[in-house]
């Protein structure tokens, strides 16, 4: 497997460098941002460990313009200062998992290898169909520049909705992840939130709702 470390504390590359290459990894280095990102687009690499505070292209900025891009690499961001919301915003701007230093290698390896069984797959931080766009962290919505305002059910139906797209999706696996147990299904409310949910994403305010957006829905 191959990995991108990219991490301008000297002492800390090399020894990462030396430890995961003990471990059979094929290791490439880069000290800064701009290296990282110029590293990350040319070879194919199973998975970056990627520093936050970096000269040249911060990590933050150097995760979203990959995502952007289309290149899913797994990431483990590694933060320095202490607090969560570094972490949220690594983990919401693309990254998969985090690590605040100082770390323990173990966990580190640990934390790879899980990456690892994930694989590349896509993982977009804001779902989008057509000129649909939804950021689950944010809970804002849009179509097209206009935002559309949704209440936190709908967005959940939007968003299950999106990460389905081309998929048909039934009545009773939309009512098992977007409601709890609490929640006593009738024979129209959950559609008439999704016709709700529809309408508002369409920016239509009559007629019948469109689930052409998110995808299609079956099972009514
Ligand atoms: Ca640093």
């Amino acid at each position: 497997m191959r990995v991108l470390v990219v991490e301008d504390e000297r002492r800390l590359a090399a020894g990462l460098h030396n430890g995961l290459a003990a471990e059979g990894f094929a290791v490439d280095v880069a000290l800064d941002g701009t290296d990282g990102l110029w590293l990350a687009r040319e070879h194919p690499y199973d998975v970056i460990v990627l520093d936050i505070m970096l000269p040249g292209v911060n990590g933050y900025r150097l995760c979203s313009t990959l995502r952007r891009e289309g290149i899913w690499t797994p990431i483990l961001m590694l933060t320095a200062k202490e607090g969560e919301w570094d972490e949220v915003e690594a983990l919401d701007g693309g990254a998969d998992d985090y690590l605040t230093k100082p770390f323990s290698y173990a966990v580190l390896l640990a934390r790879l290898r899980a990456l690892l069984r994930r694989g590349a797959r896509e993982r977009p931080a804001v779902l989008s169909a057509g000129d649909l766009r939804l950021d689950p962290a944010a809970k804002r919505a849009w179509r097209g520049e206009v935002e559309v305002e949704l209440t936190a059910r709908e967005l959940a139906l939007l968003e299950f909705l999106l990460r389905r797209r081309g998929e048909a999706v039934a009545k009773r696996e939309i009512l098992a992840h977007v409601w709890d147990d609490q929640f006593e299904a009738t024979p129209t409310s959950s559609r008439s939130m999704c016709a709700t949910c529809a309408t508002s994403s369409t920016g239509r305010s009559g007629g019948p709702p469109s689930r052409r957006s998110a995808g299609p829905a079956t099972g009514w």
